[in-house]
């Protein structure tokens, strides 16, 4: 899922400086579970924001509206009836999600509340960790499920570098060596010989030739 974290209230108050009358729109999947961005966190938000600016001496009008997925022009349907009578939409969500906003909703400015950081999943309570780049051609069938390019700090494709003390890393001792792991979980799985095999330098020209990826799929079209 996308992690995100909200922005500093001090940061969402400039953007909105001239606004009376905002919507704080936020999405109830993967910013919710990240704790950035769901029901809870729009009211938050809200309260910190009139509270500002009612120390300022002004006031200011709050919608707070939380869609499904705001990646998806279905679910901020609901975000429509509120547009003519604001002055901007704050949204937490992911990049995507402001940017459907702003796709879908190109008479009101969108302003992101959220700093979108990674791809990744919770690891403990309040704990979340990255475990994908989207480099666009994952190997993981060959590293045991552990990926190296996100977890490995050099993002080697043919590990380890040598340099790890304890089974930690050394660039930072406080993160496991993913070659390790993945060492540990071949030998388990009886599958050593997958990383025998030399790793070429993958194909990246999907990432790195400049545009946005596009994926189409005909037979899902209508
Ligand atoms: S808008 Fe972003 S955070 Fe919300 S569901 Fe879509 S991808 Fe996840
Ligand atoms: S110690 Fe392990 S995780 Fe760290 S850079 Fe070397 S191979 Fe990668």
């Amino acid at each position: 899922m996308i992690i995100g974290e909200r922005k500093p209230i001090k940061e969402i108050l400039a953007m909105i400086k001239d606004c009376n009358r905002i919507i704080i729109a936020g999405c109830g999947t993967c910013v919710a579970v990240c704790l950035a961005g769901g029901e809870k966190q729009v009211k938050v938000i809200a309260g910190a924001l009139k509270l500002a600016r009612k120390l300022e001496g002004k006031e200011l009008e709050v919608i707070e509206i939380t869609v499904e997925r705001q990646c998806e022009k279905e679910f901020i349907e609901e975000i429509k009836p509120f547009i003519s009578d604001s002055d901007a939409i704050v949204s937490l969500a992911c990049g995507i999600g402001a940017q459907t906003l702003t796709e879908n909703y190109p008479e009101i400015i969108t302003y992101p509340g959220l700093n979108t950081t990674f791809i990744g999943a919770p690891a403990e309570h309040g704990i979340w960790k990255e475990t994908c780049r989207s480099c666009g051609d994952c190997l993981l069938g060959i590293t045991g499920g552990l990926c190296p390019i996100s977890r490995c700090s050099k993002s080697l494709l043919n590990g380890p570098c040598g340099g790890s003390k304890n089974e930690k890393c050394e660039v930072n001792q406080e993160i496991d060596c993913v070659w390790q792991l993945i060492y540990k979980r071949l030998k388990e799985l009886n599958k050593l010989d997958q990383i025998r095999e030399i790793q070429k330098p993958r194909e990246r020209r999907t990432k790195d030739n400049g545009i946005p990826r596009k994926i189409i799929r005909e037979d899902a079209m209508l």
